[in-house]
């Protein structure tokens, strides 16, 4: 644990990882000051906890005093290429994570999640098998507490499973999980890598950067630039693959899941025992099960929890069934590739509802199951049209209206049998404050259909 008392930290952005480190670096006895560009107004409600807990801030903007201090904290929303942390390096002071900073004062192990896609259900799901294992596992990160607001609380003996986004891992320094996991990586988010997938890359790879012979790395095999990457850690591989018989890691034996370690296998479970459907839940399930062995979590124990999750919300979430059609929320999927998972998800009769703030998609990669499994789609948002313009020629296309028209009117369309899918692909800037908003007014529609 290091000893910061009396040190100046400048935590960059009034959110909600930049206030628990905030109020862990007064925890610590050192002097933080926050800053942040947002007007006082927006930031009102998270400015009122900074308040009563007499930390000194600012708001429109970042002054020469973020500069005037020890170290700099700075929160996943800033870009690295952004004017004040291109100021801190030019006058060479230090910059880290918030996750960097909480773990310098957490004394349980950390299982570290990232990926594309499946952090938050993995990590989820990571935290709910090792609680039912009668191991005290904190949630946290971009999901359940901010790191920093539960470090100093975990247990030499406790877990926490964590999950690291790439901004995260961008200001790592000496951050060491005993276990880390790495998903899957696919292009997204390169609006902040300078449109170079290889920054992307090297950003998650820092995940393993300080792991040692005694620490795990959990990946996907099956994942030709995450096998390629690991290929550099010093630590135990530990891999999952859908595809592949394994000596050392989680594989499948037919519809069995087994874990293969030092020459000896163990039978977990079934695939037909997961709660969570799907490929790519299969995946996910799999990363938790090697990382729950790693800890000797037994198979039963690993096998009753893994059937017993109930998912995250706007995660391919069933909402409802009414007239032999199901309402499916996965409001979550704002990129393409976890809209080629959903749409593995199911048989055929998809009505699909896509649209959104676009990130530059390129659709091809969904083609031929839009093709083979999509009735219709229906096109909301501000890249309706480029949707119609890619679709129009391979399946029905309407552009709707609000999501709830749009409900109502694949309500009048879909067949028994069917599935209305919200997964749109895309952001959900251009007409809701983020995702969650989109799939809970998605499935206040869904359950206002008389
Ligand atoms: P993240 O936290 O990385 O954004 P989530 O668990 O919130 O991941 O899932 C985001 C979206 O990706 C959802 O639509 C989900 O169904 C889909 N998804 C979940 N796991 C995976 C995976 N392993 N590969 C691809 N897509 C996934």
């Amino acid at each position: 644990m290091k000893n910061l008392r009396g040190k100046k930290i400048s935590i960059l952005g009034a959110v909600r990882s930049g206030i628990g480190a905030a109020k862990l670096a007064k925890k610590i006895g050192a002097v933080p000051f926050v800053s942040d560009i947002a007007d006082e107004e927006k930031l009102k409600d998270v400015l009122s906890v900074l308040i009563d807990e007499n930390i000194e801030f600012e708001t429109g903007g970042h002054s020469a005093k973020v500069y005037d201090c020890d170290l700099i904290v700075t929160s996943p929303g800033i870009p690295s290429d952004s004017e004040v942390l291109r100021n801190a390096k030019s006058k060479g002071l230090e910059v880290i994570s918030e996750i960097e900073f909480a773990s310098w004062f957490c004394n349980g192990k950390i299982i570290a999640i990232t990926g594309t896609n499946g952090k938050t259900t993995t990590t989820t799901l990571c935290a709910y098998v090792f609680n039912s294992a009668g191991k005290k596992c904190y949630l946290a990160g971009n999901i359940g507490r901010a790191f920093s607001e539960i470090a100093l609380e975990v247990g030499d003996d406790e877990f926490v499973a964590l999950e690291v986004s790439s901004f995260q891992l961008d200001f790592i320094k000496d951050f060491k999980p005993e276990v880390s996991v790495i998903l899957n990586i696919t292009p997204d988010h390169l609006n902040r890598y300078n449109n170079d997938f290889n920054q992307y890359v090297e950003s998650k790879m820092n995940i393993f950067k300080n792991q040692t012979v005694d620490d795990y790395l959990i990946y996907n095999l099956d994942d030709a630039v995450v096998s390629r990457v690991v290929s550099s850690s010093k630590t135990v591989l530990l891999p999952f693959s859908l595809e592949k018989k394994l000596e050392n890691g989680v594989y499948l034996d037919g519809e069995n899941i087994i874990y293969a370690r030092n020459n000896e296998t163990t039978e977990i479970c079934a695939v037909g025992d997961l709660s969570l459907k799907g490929e790519h839940n299969l995946m996910n399930s799999m990363a938790v099960i090697a990382a729950a062995k790693v800890f000797d979590i037994s198979a039963e124990t690993i096998k009753n929890s893994l059937g017993n999750f109930e998912g995250v919300e706007h995660r391919l979430e069933f909402v409802r069934e009414l007239n032999g059609v199901k309402y499916i929320n996965d409001s979550k999927a704002t990129n393409i590739d976890s809209v080629w998972y959903a749409l593995r998800s199911f048989d055929s009769d998809i009505y699909l509802i896509l649209g959104g703030q676009d990130k530059g998609n390129d659709y091809n990669k969904i083609k031929n199951l839009v093709e083979s499994k999509v009735k219709k789609i229906y096109a909301i948002g501000s890249s309706a049209q480029k949707i119609n313009e890619f679709f129009k020629n391979i399946v029905p296309v309407e552009i709707t209206g609000t999501l709830e028209e749009t409900v109502a009117k694949a309500r009048t369309e879909a067949q028994p049998g069917s599935i209305v899918l919200l997964s749109p692909a895309c952001a959900s800037f251009d007409m809701f404050r983020n995702f969650e908003e989109r799939g809970k007014i998605f499935k206040q529609a869904v359950n206002g259909l008389k």
